[in-house]
């Protein structure tokens, strides 16, 4: 049997490993397909690619963006894409500029509080494009500011915390048109997690392609029902540890395998989508 772990970040957002360590942990697990969707970048796709290309071990290029319709956030996965689409680029860019942004009046909050953190100190720990909640929780974590992550995250950082900051998200509806546009398949990402169910119809009538069915924090149960959701839709079956390495405790990669039959099904509507834009009826 073949798997695959389609849920992964790097360092090219809030994971720790390198997409070449990140390749080695899936060597070492097995896996025989890799997915890197590092938060609203696809910058580490190039060399996890070749990373796994000297591992043979199949690589799909993708992406998670932060979404919301209805005021619901929804991250959705995009699988497949092309990673130097220039309209994928550019909105990619601008989100994560509006992170980078959040950063500064995260710290600002902070520093109001009376908690002496420095935005560089924030930047120079998370050394990429698309910082995040994590990279603010251990640069308060590595100042001694707080115990540990979790205590940033109870005390200052979860939603309605004193040093949460909303972040502007991009309509989901635009964000399945993007993904298709750069030519990839739109996935929800861990449904049981965001409590999105009521509105996945009206992402299918988007044309969303798929659920996470299978991921590190659904139970049994909450991936059983999503099954049959993606039964009752039509859309494609994904799943993934949603490893970021060191970022939340121990690396999560090795507990959710996907078998490899929902990769072909994926692969497969892919290739029907792009035979099909070459030959229009
Ligand atoms: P952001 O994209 O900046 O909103 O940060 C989201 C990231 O923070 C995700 O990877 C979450 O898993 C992580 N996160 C959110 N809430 C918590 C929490 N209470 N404790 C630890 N990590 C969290
Ligand atoms: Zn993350
Ligand atoms: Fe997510
Ligand atoms: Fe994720």
């Amino acid at each position: 049997m073949k798997f695959a772990d389609l849920h992964l970040h790097t360092h090219f957002s809030d994971g720790t490993f390198s997409p070449e360590e990140l390749t080695g942990h899936g060597l070492r697990l097995g896996f025989a397909v890799l997915a890197l969707t590092d938060h609203d970048s696809v910058e580490g796709c190039a060399p996890m690619a070749a990373a796994c290309a000297s591992s043979e071990i199949e690589f799909i290029s993708g992406t998670e963006l932060t979404a919301e319709y209805n005021d619901i956030e929804v991250h959705l996965l995009g699988y497949f894409l092309d990673i130097y689409n220039e309209r994928l680029l550019a909105e990619i860019a601008k989100f994560q500029a509006v992170r980078q942004n959040r950063i500064r009046e995260m710290v600002a909050r902070l520093n109001h509080l009376g908690v002496p953190l420095e935005t560089e100190s924030v930047f120079a720990l998370a050394n990429c494009k698309s910082p995040g909640r994590p990279h603010v929780a251990r640069a308060l974590t590595k100042a001694g500011l707080v115990k540990n992550p979790d205590e940033a995250f109870e005390r200052f950082l979860k939603k309605n915390r004193p040093a949460w900051v909303p972040k502007a998200k991009m309509s989901a509806l635009e964000g399945v048109e993007l993904i298709h546009a750069a030519g990839g398949l739109s996935v929800m990402a861990h449904p049981g997690l965001n409590r999105t169910d009521e509105i996945i119809p009206a992402l299918v009538d988007a044309g969303l392609d798929g659920i996470e069915c299978f991921h590190t924090k659904h139970s049994t149960a909450m991936s059983e029902r999503y099954l049959e959701i993606a039964d009752r839709f039509h859309l494609l079956v994904t799943g993934g540890s949603d490893c970021h390495g060191f970022s939340k405790g121990k690396p999560l990669i090795g507990t959710v395998r996907l078998p490899y039959e929902h990769v072909e099904k994926l692969k497969a509507m892919v290739e029907s989508r792009k035979s099909g834009a070459a030959n229009p009826p």
